[in-house]
């Protein structure tokens, strides 16, 4: 079968391999569509903290079972499915309190172990969750990055009957834009300085899409929600300068709910968040019930990922796909990889 690794950055290697073993508790997946993610692109650059090469890529991955271990039950072959990417040692403190997606020693597939990009992935029964028919292959690429918006809006509590604001309508503020619309916020607005990016938003049916170019966060959210502003403000977007912005904009008990990966420290004016006693909550990635409600909200199109799919390349141009998305920084949303048809 072919894998695409990546022995150093910036260098892609196609090897010929054989099809994986698979232990008792496993399936092998044949896989059909891999989503690339900015993550994805921090390791081409050779940017990415927590990883060392070689890596095989690819976290975002639907596909067929081909193959059952002998102790699976609940599965077969020739059921769709996608993959929740974390492996996680079940015994830290964090895991036993359920918040298994900060593992002391978390692994994710595709960064800190074998990804998806490769024909077939071997992968614990446990990881699989099944794709409704209503979700295609190229949006079952989606449920990841989906999981990673209900997640956010799990952290943000009750949303209901509340104004949130998303900075950022890339692929992950989209998802956490249209997630807020249908966890029944009040208003939903999404800011972004590219039009592109707001217009599929508005596709996406997000209430209020402004492009936020040389204005003042604060004064849109009031046009926009009037004297009661943001409830809950949610950075997809990240940078020292859209932090002050939410900051400057959050008025008293609002939440700041950081989804954007920081990787440089940011000075914050704690006297502020304690005057106005705004709440500052990170958000990593997902557990299980948020890859559950991904693929409810994807299958009953309570949300709507494939307008997000910008592009889409063959498992065997892959070396292509990332001076692809650094040179089209506008227009690129979300690359899909067909690995097979
Ligand atoms: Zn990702
Ligand atoms: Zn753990």
């Amino acid at each position: 079968m072919l894998q695409v690794r990546m022995p150093e950055a910036f260098k892609v290697d196609y090897l010929e391999l054989p099809v994986p073993a698979i232990g008792d508790d496993e399936v092998l997946v044949q896989m059909k569509r891999v989503g690339v993610c900015g993550s994805d692109i921090q390791i081409y650059h050779g940017k990415h903290k927590y990883m060392t090469f070689p890596v095989v890529q690819g976290h975002e991955g639907a596909g067929v079972i081909a193959k059952v271990g002998a102790k699976v039950a609940g599965l077969k072959i020739g059921d769709r499915v996608t993959i929740q990417p974390q492996v996680v040692c079940g015994e830290c403190a964090p895991c036993r309190g359920g918040h298994y997606n900060v593992c002391k020693n978390l692994k994710v597939y595709g960064v800190h172990t074998g990804g998806m990009f490769a024909e077939y992935f071997p992968v614990p029964a446990s990881k699989v969750l099944l794709l409704p028919a209503a979700i295609s292959f190229d949006e079952g690429a989606l449920v990841e990055p989906a999981a990673v918006a209900t997640g956010a809006i799990r952290r943000c509590g009750d949303i209901e009957g509340l104004n949130v604001v998303v900075l950022g309508a890339g692929a992950i503020g989209n998802l956490v834009a249209q997630v807020a619309v249908a966890s029944g916020a009040r208003k939903v607005l999404i800011t972004d300085i590219n039009q592109n990016r707001l217009d599929i938003a508005n596709k996406c049916g997000i209430h209020a899409c402004v492009d936020t170019r040389g204005r003042k966060l604060k004064d849109v959210i009031v046009e926009q929600f009037g004297d009661d502003e943001a409830d809950i403000i949610i950075d997809c977007a990240g940078g020292k300068a859209i932090f002050d912005e939410a900051v400057a904009a959050a008025r008293c008990s609002s939440k700041i709910v950081i989804v954007a990966n920081y990787k440089e420290p940011v000075e914050v004016e704690l006297p502020l968040f304690q005057r106005r006693e705004v709440d500052l909550l990170g958000i990593m990635m997902y557990v299980r019930e948020d890859f559950e409600r991904a693929v409810e909200l994807m299958a009953s199109k309570a949300i709507d990922t494939a307008p997000l799919i910008s592009d889409y390349f063959d498992i065997r141009k892959v070396d292509e796909v990332y001076p692809y998305i650094d040179s089209h920084p506008d227009t690129v949303m979300k690359v899909v990889i067909k690995v097979s048809e």
